[in-house]
């Protein structure tokens, strides 16, 4: 095998040289602007992946906002509920108002049995 069918070709125009030396200097004079624009695609194109992510992000985000926001509401008519039912054993209306809130009466209930 001859060294000199060892030929590097230029991936972009095609033209060959013997030496890699040669075609890294080939391509940054001839292509130096197309390789700029090249990696500018790429950028492009990892920004628009980056956007649509991100607007995938935000509408997760959107969504657990409206989990929490109705978990909170939630919470809320509970411990409403909860309020109103402590409330309703302590405010008896049929009870006269001296065994409203007395703790005997819990306790002399007890004792009854
Ligand atoms: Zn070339």
């Amino acid at each position: 095998m001859s060294t000199l069918t060892e030929l590097y070709a230029c991936p972009i125009c095609g033209k060959t040289f013997s030496r890699k030396e040669s075609l890294a200097k080939h391509i940054a004079r001839r292509h130096g602007n197309m390789i700029v624009i090249l990696r500018a695609t790429t950028i492009i194109n990892r920004l628009q992946e980056i956007e649509h992510q991100l607007k995938i992000i935000s509408r997760e985000i959107d969504r657990i906002k409206c989990i929490l926001e109705r978990l909170s509401e939630e919470g809320r008519i509970v411990v409403q509920q909860k309020k109103e039912e402590a409330g309703l054993k302590t405010v008896d209306s049929n009870l006269p108002s001296f065994l409203q809130d007395n703790p005997w009466l819990a306790v002399l209930s007890k004792r009854g049995r």
